[in-house]
């Protein structure tokens, strides 16, 4: 299909974006890699008046390493951060998350920013973020404000961006001794949007763990933190009592939806096999 006609407008600078955004409101659509946006465009899902294509915008891309942790600009692409041995060093979880994400093609244009305004419940770097305790960045005329991952994410594709804000960058604090990481999915064809996925992050003294965070997607309408599995495995080592009884905590942690992938049945069930097999592949990391 094609798109209903719009406007568009390549701004060059942030002030000229905010002059934009300004100009059209809600009716005007940020650019990134286009890879959920074009789709709903040429099916007529969105029709804005005016899409503003931020490409050119300076400052958002690289990944470096500050005081502060990693810093990844909006407009890095998922292949470039799947590559970034900066990301393999200071954030292994969104490394190996990367890859999970669609296919190459989709990974070379699709952005960081993106994939964050989207607020799909089913992607990988929302989890990833909320699990690394990371903050989102935006920018809107007259200043930037700094907005946890775990506060970003207010339901399925909404966010606590405001009208006229744009996703700078996201900052992953740097890794703290003795945290390790582990991020595994299921989907039914490679590729796809995960039927459940999970990002954990936990200190791990010995072989117990402290201060587990589970982070689940595709069970909720956000990234979805597991408070209840946290608790049945805090100061214990993932040894099968300890993983089972984190598994029936999944039972009240987790609300999954029933739609034409999964049923919420079986949502719970690969929740509670990728517990299993994250546990065990933290544990050998
Ligand atoms: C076939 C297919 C499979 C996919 N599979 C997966 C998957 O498994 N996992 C996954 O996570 N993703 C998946 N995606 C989505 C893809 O990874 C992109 O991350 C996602 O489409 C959004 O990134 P984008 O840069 O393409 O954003 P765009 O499509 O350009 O924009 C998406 C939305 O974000 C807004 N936006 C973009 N950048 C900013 C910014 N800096 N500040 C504020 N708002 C902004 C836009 O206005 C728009 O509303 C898939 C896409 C396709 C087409």
């Amino acid at each position: 299909m094609k798109p209903a006609p719009f406007a568009y407008h390549r701004p060059a600078s942030m002030t000229e974006a905010f002059d934009l955004m300004e100009r059209y409101g809600p009716g005007g659509r940020l650019l990134a890699g286009g890879q959920s946006l074009v789709p709903a465009l040429n099916m007529r899902l969105a029709t804005p008046a005016a899409v503003i294509d931020i490409n050119r915008l300076p400052g958002l891309d690289g990944i470096r390493v500050t005081p502060e942790g990693l810093v990844i600009g909006a407009l890095c692409r998922h292949a470039a951060v799947e590559r970034s041995p900066l990301v393999a060093r200071h954030a292994p979880l969104v490394a190996q998350a990367m890859p999970h994400i669609g296919h190459l093609a989709i990974r070379a244009r699709g952005t960081v920013g993106g994939s964050i305004a989207l607020a799909d419940p089913a992607a990988e770097l929302p989890a990833c973020l909320v699990a690394l305790d990371a903050t989102v960045r935006a920018a809107r005329r007259g200043g930037t404000r700094d907005i946890a991952a775990a506060a970003f994410f207010l339901g399925i594709y909404t966010t606590a961006l405001g009208p006229g804000e744009i996703v700078t960058e996201v900052v992953i604090p740097r890794p703290r001794e003795g945290w390790r990481s582990h991020f595994g999915e299921l989907a039914r064809r490679a590729g796809d949007y995960a039927l459940v996925g999970l990002a954990i992050n936990s200190r791990v003294e010995g072989d117990v763990l402290l201060e587990p965070r589970l982070v689940f997607t595709g069970v909720g309408p956000t990234p979805a933190r597991a408070a209840g599995a946290e608790g049945a495995l805090a100061g214990r080592r993932p040894d099968p009592p300890a993983i089972a009884g984190a598994g029936r905590a999944l039972d009240a942690d987790l609300d999954p939806p029933a739609d034409v992938h999964a049923s919420a049945a079986l949502r719970r069930q690969l929740a509670r096999v990728l517990l299993a097999r994250g546990l065990r592949g933290l544990m050998e990391s």
